[in-house]
């Protein structure tokens, strides 16, 4: 797809898929967060994305019936909060998952409906299924056009922006293991929180498994079992080309790979610092 991802742009992806990009564009947002519309008669929104006044009429205006349904992939801010204002203004129902406790969810995500996994949402037009997928969020759920064999992805894989594991609610042994879980799906294409739709999911899920596997490598090789190292120090090691002012967000998802091998018995937390334990 060469579609321009653009704040306000409305797309039409497929019959009964549309997508519209927020104008909250970012070094952690890509383009912006995408808000897809489905259904023609009556409408889902999924992910209505942070609450701005101008998006929230955008998605009004995009949508080619009634909104009916407000699907949330997660209650990250970019995701979730103008939720309560398109729901009084449509009363659409709220479908999703409670936020955890924190400061960086969306605290006022009441979800009128509770998803759990294998939940469906079955319409004239379209069956959504609910796919559970921990990892970036303990909350986070796919959703799985059943149709179409597309699954939206939220913030579990974007296109052209790397997903944050941000411990405790990001675990990145979850992630893994909801990436995984994806590939017993039969998925045609992912539709992303962020970024453009990409085509070939289970290349996609490997690669992302396969990235994160050798970036676990180089945070268990620079720990050292004689001297202790800090966290900025291995950040420093571990992610050495990436640009120096995301290195506090980097070092969000190295302490997640660090809790993962301290589960594993490879890595220890000495309370300033981290060892590697066993044989380099
Ligand atoms: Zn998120």
């Amino acid at each position: 797809m060469s579609e321009p991802l653009t704040a306000g742009v409305v797309t039409d992806l497929a019959p009964g898929v549309r997508r519209l990009v927020a104008p909250n564009p970012g070094p952690m947002t890509g383009p912006g967060t995408n808000t897809y519309l489905l259904g023609r008669k009556e409408v889902a929104v999924l992910d209505p994305g942070p609450f701005i006044e101008a998006h929230v009429a955008a998605i009004r205006a995009a949508a080619p019936g009634p909104i009916r349904w407000i699907l949330v992939t997660h209650t990250h801010r970019d995701h979730s909060p103008a939720a309560q204002a398109l729901a009084e203004l449509t009363g659409a129902l709220r479908i999703g998952r409670p936020p955890p406790p924190g400061a960086r969810q969306d605290q006022g995500f009441a979800p009128d409906r509770n998803m759990d996994d294998g939940d469906r949402l079955s319409t004239d037009e379209f069956v959504i299924r609910a796919v559970h997928t921990p990892g970036h969020a303990s909350n986070h759920l796919c959703y799985l056009h059943e149709g179409l064999g597309w699954l939206f992805t939220g913030d579990h894989i974007m296109n052209g922006s790397t997903v944050v594991i941000d411990p405790p609610d990001g675990n990145m042994n979850d992630y893994l293991c909801s990436l995984q879980r994806l590939k017993q799906l039969e998925l045609s294409r992912l539709a992303p929180g962020h970024g453009d739709l990409l085509d070939d999911p289970d290349a996609e899920i490997d690669w992302i498994v396969a990235h994160r596997m050798e970036r676990e490598a180089r945070v268990r090789a620079a720990l050292s079992a004689y001297h202790e190292k800090t966290e900025e120090e291995l950040v420093s090691e571990v992610y050495s080309e990436l640009d120096p002012h995301l290195h506090a967000v980097a070092a969000r998802s190295l302490l997640a790979h660090l809790i993962r091998l301290e589960a594993a018995g490879t890595a220890h937390d000495t309370g300033s610092g981290w060892v590697g334990v066993g044989p380099q």
